[in-house]
């Protein structure tokens, strides 16, 4: 059986063709600029050199999609003979509310539950409809399942999902934590268990999702009981470009001060805050981590207020739990950031964290980066969502 793993995102469209027999990867792309100028689709074969590039205008996601499958049957750069080789095409979607705590069948009645979800996801809902309805038009009667950002978090005890406003803001609108990345957090989670030879129900695990986007969880018994993004993408851990959490009144202060409306301070806390805006650098640490080398203090600071609040939600989360088994490092940063991994992991020892800085010296590969003495053991663990996506769509479709 071979899904099609489709993630929509507002202008861009990211794509793998898995075949489940195997879970072997047979194509992988990108599509950017959709429905603005310079429109280009990038497309991998795997094991084939090079890469399949067409730059064409698209006008929108049905447009996007349409050359999708024209690369994916591509006589020279595609992995299939024909579309009707594609059994399933599974969806990432940003935003389910509190409507779905599981992956589930796409039919009318779910693609109207997601339309009551816009207003909660207004950047990311949209998109993720555009690109059911374009393969719904284009690709008629393939079963397709939706994967939900926000389900893994459904398990959150009301106690950790409330905000300290008033109960009817709830109630009106569903302000309330949501949670994000949860297809991530389920999979490196339960991929801690096995590679510790535990059984995930004995285990309270945190899991750091540190990318572009971070988010973090609190995974007592495979099931997520807290995690640091909440009403939106934007609570919780200093990101990027995002601020994560600041003092609420900072944001009518600012709006007086710098004379902003809501979309400013929108765009000011998630575009031109995080990591960039503390450093003038860069959103990349790389780029930080480099600057910081040569002295700028800024970039320093920006990496040590970033590690600070990591440290916090670790803490946070133990508490939380009472208890603490394993600490899980994954996306960009996780995987990648040597240095940042050992200025998160340092001084943890009374919490039995002891990180083994040699192992820790490693990127994007399954490692278990604690000293074989550490209480807890932390483990870096490459995501996999697409993954994860494609497997919920098989298990759903068979
Ligand atoms: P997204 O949320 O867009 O999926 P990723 O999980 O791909 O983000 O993470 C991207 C980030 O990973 C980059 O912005 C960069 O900061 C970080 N990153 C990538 N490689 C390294 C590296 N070698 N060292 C430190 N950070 C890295």
């Amino acid at each position: 059986m071979k899904v099609l793993v489709l993630n929509c995102g507002s202008s861009s469209l990211k794509y793998q063709l898995i075949d489940m027999n195997g879970e072997e990867v047979l194509c992988i792309g990108l599509v950017e600029r959709i429905g603005i100028e310079g429109a280009v689709l990038k497309h991998e074969k795997t094991g084939k050199e090079g890469k399949h590039v067409v730059e064409q205008p698209m006008k929108d996601h049905k447009d996007a999609i349409k050359l999708v499958l024209e690369a994916i049957v591509d006589p020279e750069f595609g992995a299939v003979k024909d579309m009707s080789e594609i059994d399933a095409v599974g969806h990432r979607v940003v935003h389910a509310g509190e409507k779905f705590a599981t992956s589930v069948v796409i039919n009318d009645e779910v693609i109207a539950a997601l339309k009551e979800c816009i207003d909660l996801a207004p950047l990311h809902n949209p998109a993720n409809l555009m690109g059911i309805e374009a393969c719904e038009a284009i690709l008629p009667g393939v079963p397709m399942v939706g994967v939900f950002d926000t389900a893994f978090h459904q398990t959150m005890p009301e106690s950790s999902f409330l905000y300290g406003l008033p109960y009817e803001l709830y109630q009106k609108y569903g302000v309330r934590r949501y949670g994000f990345h949860g297809t991530s957090h389920d999979y490196v989670s339960k991929k801690a268990a096995e590679m510790l030879g535990k059984d995930i129900a004995d285990l309270k695990i945190v899991t750091c999702h540190l990318g572009n986007g971070a988010s973090i969880a609190a995974v007592d018994g495979g099931k997520s009981v807290d995690t640091s993004m909440g009403f939106t993408p934007l609570e919780g851990l200093i990101m990027g470009t995002r601020c994560g959490d600041i003092d609420p009144a900072i944001i009518p202060f600012m709006m007086r001060k710098e004379g902003l409306d809501a979309d400013g301070i929108d765009n000011l806390m998630n575009k031109q805050s995080g990591v960039l805006g503390i450093s003038g650098v860069s959103a990349d640490f790389r780029d930080i981590e480099d600057a910081a080398k040569e002295g700028c203090a800024r970039s320093q600071a920006a990496l040590d207020t970033y590690a600070k609040r990591v440290k916090k939600y670790i803490g946070g989360y133990a508490a939380e739990m009472n208890g603490l088994d394993a600490v899980v490092f994954t996306a960009g940063v996780g995987e990648n950031g040597i240095d940042m991994r050992e200025k998160i992991a340092s001084d943890m020892e009374f919490l039995g964290m002891k990180l083994d800085k040699e192992a820790n010296h490693v990127r994007g590969k399954e490692t278990v980066i604690s000293t074989p003495d550490s209480k807890v053991k932390m483990l870096l663990i490459p995501t996999n969502e697409e993954l994860v996506i494609a497997r919920d769509t098989l298990r759903l479709v068979k």
